[in-house]
């Protein structure tokens, strides 16, 4: 068999394009702590302009713009509401705790998505001896939760809710745009909704680095500050801010292509022996569980044999992700391996 390599390991394994290359290398640049870098502030008001907010950061990472979000959204002893497979509270080492002090109110959710109703239920009441509920955290698409993403008609009765008992609302939207192609929810409604909205520039978008946390002014001159002690106030970002111009002009629209093949494997999955159950594939992720005879490292390292990389998401859960690296060649390529694979 003829051996591609072929990485499902994340959609942030992505190199830039000779495009977007193009823009990094043109880029003009200045020192971005004095804001003095012409490129980061076009992409910080190009991002703000995209969704009808004041103002964007950009950030090295979405674990800090979703950090950024929380400190500025809480105080200790308060707690955040998520659902309980959420990025904030299983991938960010606890950062919520660490960087402002405060609990967490997790919500059994439906593949990442939790409702009104579950919100409304999970507000404490104000008592002496219980943190605070001020801020919720949606997921949008989920990561954990298979790709599966909400439409805004199922987030406004949640931002009605955190409106009458003042709760703050923030988006973790690292893959926002996934949704939006599916949705066709616009970014400026999305930009009433939220309260501060965090957009990844490095996964689907195909950017190398780079997140950005979006919001009303005077919460963006806040998060600059954090941002800065967290270590994150870089100088000639407009290198990497080019990438993410670019990406935002030029790799949006393509994502279907990323839902299109995702589905392909999907269905060839549906239909192997080894695999017990896949979860609903929406997007750009595929969860599955193996049968029970299987364990995920047995099964990824056939997968590395035949140059397929690919990651455990559990003892017998594997996750894909496809991407602006996996052209369709490979899609076929994957599928005829994984018809190949047996036991033993
Ligand atoms: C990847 C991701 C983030 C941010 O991760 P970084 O690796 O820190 O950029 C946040 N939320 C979700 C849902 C993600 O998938």
């Amino acid at each position: 068999m003829n051996k591609m390599e072929i990485n499902l390991i994340s959609d942030t394994v992505t190199k830039p394009t000779p495009g977007m290359l193009e823009m990094m290398w043109n880029a003009k640049v200045g020192d971005d702590v004095f804001r003095s870098d012409p490129t980061v502030n076009l992409l910080e008001e190009k991002a703000a302009a995209m969704f009808g907010m004041d103002a964007a950061l950009f950030c090295p990472s979405g674990t800090m713009t979703n950090q950024i979000a929380i400190k500025l959204h809480t105080r200790p002893l308060d707690e955040m509401i998520c659902d309980a497979t959420s990025h904030v509270f299983q991938y960010e080492v606890a950062g919520y705790a660490f960087h402002s002090g405060i609990g967490v109110n997790l919500i059994e959710g439906n593949y990442g998505k939790i409702t009104a109703d579950q919100v409304q239920e999970a507000i404490k009441s104000p008592a002496d001896w219980l943190p605070k509920s001020t801020l919720v955290v949606l997921e949008n698409t989920t990561n954990k939760g298979g790709g599966n993403y909400y439409t805004l008609d199922e987030i406004i009765p949640i931002k009605n809710i955190c409106s009458n008992k003042g709760l703050k609302l923030h988006l973790d939207g690292a893959r926002l745009f996934h949704a939006l192609v599916e949705t066709g929810d616009s970014t400026k409604n999305y930009g009433e909704v939220f309260d501060s909205i965090s957009i990844c520039l490095s996964k689907g978008l195909g950017a190398p680095v780079g997140s950005l946390l979006i919001g009303n002014k005077e919460f963006i001159n806040e998060a600059r500050r954090i941002r800065k002690v967290m270590g994150g106030g870089m100088r000639q970002a407009g290198f990497l801010a080019a990438a993410g111009v670019y990406a935002l002009d030029n790799h949006v629209n393509r994502l279907k292509t990323d839902h299109f093949n995702a589905k392909e494997i999907a269905d060839c999955l549906e239909k192997l022996d080894y695999v017990k159950s896949v979860k609903p594939v929406k997007t750009n992720i595929i969860i599955f569980d193996l049968q029970d005879s299987w364990t995920a490292n047995v099964f990824l390292e056939k997968l590395a044999k035949n140059g397929v990389k690919a990651s455990a998401f559990g003892p017998k859960t594997i996750r894909f992700v496809t991407h602006l690296d996996v052209t369709d060649e490979m899609i076929q390529q994957v599928k005829k391996i994984l018809k190949s694979i047996s036991a033993g």
